[in-house]
């Protein structure tokens, strides 16, 4: 594996890094305050979302994801790393970019399985960035960590088909301008256990589909973006909104959540850089007992473990891309699966020491510390919990060893 960044890379590594600083940081605060001053958190998209957005898209900084797509920038996971990373510094950031959790994984899915009439109706406007969409696979009734444990239905009826279900943690829904879900359901009760599972196109304005209530994260509600629990209730779609046939589900999910997972990872080496850097200058900035916080020689061991985490994580998340890039996502799935442990752990261990040393400062919301604590935090669970990439880890070192001691005769 080459370490180094093409010019390309680097190029646009620059121009991202001037853009967080001329347009990201000095506007998170003004996101909140614009929220707070609507009518509710949820009612409207703050208009400098939609300003930035221009701003990037002008200057080519647009869906810098998808690789090996002709509607990307045409970039592979390796170098599409360090760009994710800049991006994940700040919780504003993705979207400005068209970059951002779930639009990007439902991107894929409609640009690798999605058919020309899907493409032209849903890809191109959330290439765009026009409209906005969630991915509706957990429900509350039952543990869908395992994902064939998804009991929503989809039923076949005429030229239609017909959802029923529960879901909630739908990310996304929130947003006036999120027009579709891509729904996670049974339609084929009697197949093979994961054969049993299709994902179809859901209009949001469908008769019966129904937001019941957002859920915060932490008391965070993430607005206008959010987390809905969302009902079907007898919600009739067109045959056509399926997604490359029934039965197909499962096969989906592997090839959506593996470039989903990558990228939160990605994204939080730059959140636990962002956090390091906040702790670096504040600990030089603030005398306690004599000397400034920086001479305390543990607030040196937490910067030291720090950088060795991040670079330790980084490394790893770079392995991951390259494995994806050169032999496939399906190969790929135990370095996948060690970056989704890997890395969340590690920014919240990062988050936790940067928000240690700036005491009380650091739950508040004037720095973004306990913000991306939050976020973090909940990668643990999102998109796979830890115990299941571990399971997942072990399941394929197991097999890599399957010869035991008294099948050798020793
Ligand atoms: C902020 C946030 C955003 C999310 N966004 C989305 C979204 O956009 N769309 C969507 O569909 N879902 C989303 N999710 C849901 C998320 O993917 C699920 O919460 C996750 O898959 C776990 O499912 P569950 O909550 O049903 O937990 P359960 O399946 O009930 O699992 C609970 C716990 O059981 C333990 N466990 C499970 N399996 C094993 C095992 N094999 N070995 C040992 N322990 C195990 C783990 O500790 C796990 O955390 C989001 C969640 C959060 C918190």
């Amino acid at each position: 594996m080459n370490f180094s960044y093409s010019k390309k890379v680097i190029d646009l590594q620059e121009r991202i890094q001037s853009f967080m600083e001329e347009y990201i940081y000095p506007n998170e605060h003004l996101f909140e305050q614009q929220l707070n001053e609507q009518e509710t958190r949820w009612s409207h998209v703050p208009p400098i979302i939609e300003e930035l957005k221009e701003k990037a898209r002008s200057t080519g900084l647009w869906n810098l994801f998808l690789p090996n797509s002709e509607y990307g920038a045409g970039l592979t996971n390796v170098e599409y790393a360090p760009l994710c990373e800049i991006m994940g510094r700040s919780l504003i950031a993705p979207e400005v970019f068209n970059c951002n959790a779930p639009d990007t994984g439902n991107m894929e899915v409609l640009e690798r399985y999605g058919t020309e009439e899907q493409k032209q109706q849903w890809l191109k406007p959330l290439l765009a960035g026009e409209i906005r969409s969630c991915f509706s696979m957990t429900e509350p009734e039952v543990a869908s960590a395992d994902a064939t444990n998804i009991c929503s239905t989809i039923e076949k009826d005429g030229n239609d088909y017909i959802i029923n279900g529960r879901k909630w943690w739908s990310s996304g829904a929130g947003d006036p301008r999120c027009k579709m879900a891509i729904v996670m359901g049974k339609s084929n009760p009697d197949s093979p256990k994961h054969e049993q599972q299709s994902m179809i196109i859901v209009p949001l304005g469908t008769p019966g589909v129904k937001i019941e209530r957002m859920l915060p994260v932490f008391g965070y509600d993430h607005a206008p973006h959010g987390h809905a629990e969302i009902t079907f209730d007898s919600v009739r779609v067109p045959a056509s909104n399926m997604i490359l046939g029934e039965g197909k589900g499962f096969a989906i999910a592997q090839g959506r959540l593996g470039p989903g997972r990558i990228h939160h990872c990605m994204r939080l080496i730059g959140a636990a850089e962002r956090a390091l850097e906040l702790l670096c200058k504040r600990v030089q900035d603030r005398e306690a007992f004599g000397k400034t916080l920086s001479q305390q020689g543990v607030i040196k061991e937490w910067i030291a473990d720090s950088r060795i985490e991040i670079e330790q994580a980084r490394l790893l998340t770079l392995k991951a891309a390259y494995m994806m890039d050169t032999v496939g996502n399906k190969e790929a799935k135990s370095e996948i699966a060690i970056i989704k442990v890997v890395a969340p752990k590690m920014a919240l261990q990062v988050l936790d020491r940067a928000i240690q040393a700036f005491g009380g400062a650091g739950v508040s919301d004037d720095f973004p510390l306990a913000a991306q604590w939050a976020n973090a935090r909940t990668l643990r669970i999102a998109d796979g919990p830890d115990e299941v990439h571990r399971a997942q880890i072990a399941k394929l070192e197991l097999k890599r060893h399957k010869n035991t001691f008294a099948q050798e005769g020793k």
